[in-house]
């Protein structure tokens, strides 16, 4: 999380040194706490974001958590026959969860293909207090034949919390974890079983103390 910011770069030819100041609650520098740091080479680490330049093209509806398409358990979108995974829904730490992504991605468009995909009610997934984004945003019980991994962040580093998911206002999955942390995507899997035994409109995704 962003906690300070350069402010200044200071050196015409060759860099000389940067000011830099932390950040308020609304991420605005507070120059009064400003100080000057001699350098002369700059890193910076960045989060990355969703390419989602295809994405606005073909109209798909993007989520303003993750930057990224929203989309439902076969990670299709809102346009019918447009599915997305990877990077160009959300960030992934390793390149082995897009080959997971992928994979779910290129069988349900398969099976959409084929006209295999149920198009019933869904469920719609929501981020809970704790954790800043869930993918996918739509499930379709249907369609889930054994398991669901719902991939999450979290906003903060918690320490043995729990992870708790919640169907409508009944807490099914309780996890407790040792260390979460907003730099590492988090999962959680749910079966089909539970869809079948706790029927419902809403699924959240939270992180509680006790
Ligand atoms: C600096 C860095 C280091 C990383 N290190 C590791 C690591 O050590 N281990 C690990 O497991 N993961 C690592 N990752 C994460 C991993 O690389 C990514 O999660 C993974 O590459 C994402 O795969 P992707 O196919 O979704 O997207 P990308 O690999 O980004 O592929 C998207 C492709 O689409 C192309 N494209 C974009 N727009 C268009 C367009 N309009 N038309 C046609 N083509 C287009 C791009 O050129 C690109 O080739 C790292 C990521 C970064 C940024």
């Amino acid at each position: 999380m962003l906690s300070h910011t350069v402010t200044n770069i200071v050196g015409k030819d060759r860099l000389e040194g940067v000011f830099i100041a932390p950040v308020d609650e609304n991420r605005k520098p507070i120059l009064e706490k400003e100080e000057y740091i001699p350098c002369d080479t700059l890193l910076l680490s960045v989060g990355l974001l969703p390419e989602n330049e295809l994405s606005k093209k073909a109209s798909v509806k993007l989520s303003p958590l993750t930057g990224g398409a929203e989309v439902d358990e076969g990670r299709e979108t809102n346009i019918d026959g447009i599915f997305a995974c990877g990077n160009v829904l959300q960030v992934h730490d390793l390149v082995d969860n897009v080959t997971d992504e992928a994979y779910i991605a290129g069988k349900a468009s398969a099976q959409y293909l084929k006209g295999l995909r149920k198009q019933g009610s869904k469920i719609e997934v929501k981020a809970n207090a704790g954790t800043r984004y869930v993918v996918p945003k739509y499930i379709n019980p249907e369609n889930i034949e054994k398991n669901l991994e719902l991939s999450f962040r979290v906003k903060d580093i918690y320490k043995d919390h729990y992870v708790t998911v919640y169907f409508d206002h009944k807490r099914v999955i309780h996890q407790k974890k040792r260390i979460l942390t907003p730099g590492e995507m988090q999962t959680v899997k749910i079966t089909a079983e539970m869809l079948i035994t706790h029927p419902c409109n809403e699924i959240s995704i939270g992180v509680e103390k006790e």
